[in-house]
């Protein structure tokens, strides 16, 4: 089982070439951006994908059971299936941190990364994903890599035999628990409500799972233990469930802030607001993918590649309109 993101046929570039104006630069290297990318490669767009990370929240994603084509598949396998898709069409890859994005003089834009590289280009698609939230309590950041994780499907085999716990109710939660229990000995899933958010799929599976406790009306407050975690206490009955590992699946926000700082229109969550083109309030800017309202917010790797290749198309129908044939 390959729980690794393996990257060797795509092609990546450090330097960049300065000077040359891009059709389409996609931000962000989840299912919306990857499809955004083979869409806009097939319409002979230049074209450069820029990302933090390889495959968004899909690398960190159990199994995967609703992308039709494959019954089931963990996400960072489903992440090497589209890279590897994406490497044939040889869309560069520059693995960076977009930090702003101004539009310069002749309806062009400029990107700028942390690095400090710029690119110009006449289009842009924003797939930057969500981030993943925090809970905040003692102990959280303290054993981060020690027992406290955000990816089940990386640190699973690390817990053969042991005891976890999973925080959440959403569909990330319960399937996190249901591939975790492929491994360890028993899973806790604790959630704060007394009804779990995710798809009657996943809670019909989890409520029969012998390896699996559910543990309702509950909030984490503390994370303890010495070197490695050890357990963690239940606010409201003042409990100690005794566990080797802790996962935290408790849902992400949309990055605002860089959404308010280059000036896209959002909803009062910060998701970009789309049209049906994926076009934003910013004539050349589309979005596609989680980060944004299209698909009614159904936040799927399936709703997110469909509008990565609306996002492509409709940039194609940008630049062909406003800078002439191709
Ligand atoms: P989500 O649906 O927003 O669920 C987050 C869960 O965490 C909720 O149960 C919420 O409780 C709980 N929570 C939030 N803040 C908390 C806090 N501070 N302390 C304790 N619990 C807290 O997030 P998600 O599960 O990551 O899913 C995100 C989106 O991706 C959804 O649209 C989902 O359908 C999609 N997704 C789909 C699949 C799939 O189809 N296979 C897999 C994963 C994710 P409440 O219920 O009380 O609000």
């Amino acid at each position: 089982m390959a729980l690794k993101i393996s990257f060797r046929r795509i092609e990546m570039f450090k330097k960049i070439e300065t000077g040359k104006i891009y059709d389409v630069i996609i931000v962000g290297g989840g299912p919306a951006g990857v499809v955004a990318g083979i869409y806009a490669a097939r319409y002979a767009l230049d074209t450069v994908l820029i990302t933090k990370d390889k495959g968004g929240q899909m690398s960190e994603a159990g199994y995967v059971e609703n992308y039709p084509g494959f019954k089931r598949i963990l996400g960072p396998d489903l992440v090497n299936k589209f890279y590897d898709h994406l490497s044939e069409y040889k869309v560069p890859v520059v693995l960076d941190e977009v930090v702003n994005i101004n539009r310069s003089s002749s309806d062009l834009f400029v990107v700028e990364t942390a690095s400090g590289n710029q690119f110009k280009t006449k289009t842009v698609i924003l797939a930057l994903g969500v981030i993943r939230r925090k809970l905040g309590v003692p102990g959280e950041k303290e054993f981060s890599g020690r027992g406290v994780s955000y990816c089940a499907p990386c640190d699973a085999p690390l817990y053969k035999g042991k005891v976890v716990a999973v925080v959440g109710g959403g569909d990330s939660a319960t399937s996190a628990a249901l591939l975790l229990a492929d491994y360890v000995k028993k899973v806790y899933l604790i959630h704060r409500r007394n009804r779990l958010r995710a798809q009657p799929f996943y809670v019909r599976k989890l409520t029969m799972h012998p390896k699996i406790q559910l543990v309702l009306n509950s909030n984490v407050e503390e994370i303890g233990g010495t070197k490695t975690v050890e357990w963690v206490k239940i606010k409201e009955t003042g409990e100690k469930i005794r566990v080797d590992g802790v996962f935290i699946e408790i849902g992400s926000d949309p990055p605002k802030e860089f959404f308010k700082k280059i000036g896209v229109e959002t909803d009062k969550e910060g998701y970009v607001i789309v049209g049906p083109d994926q076009s934003t309030n910013i004539p050349g800017i589309f979005a596609a993918g989680d980060c944004t309202t299209a698909c009614n917010r159904f936040k799927q790797i399936l709703t997110a590649a469909a509008q990565g290749a609306v996002a492509a198309d409709s940039a194609y129908k940008y630049v062909i309109e406003k800078f002439g044939e191709k």
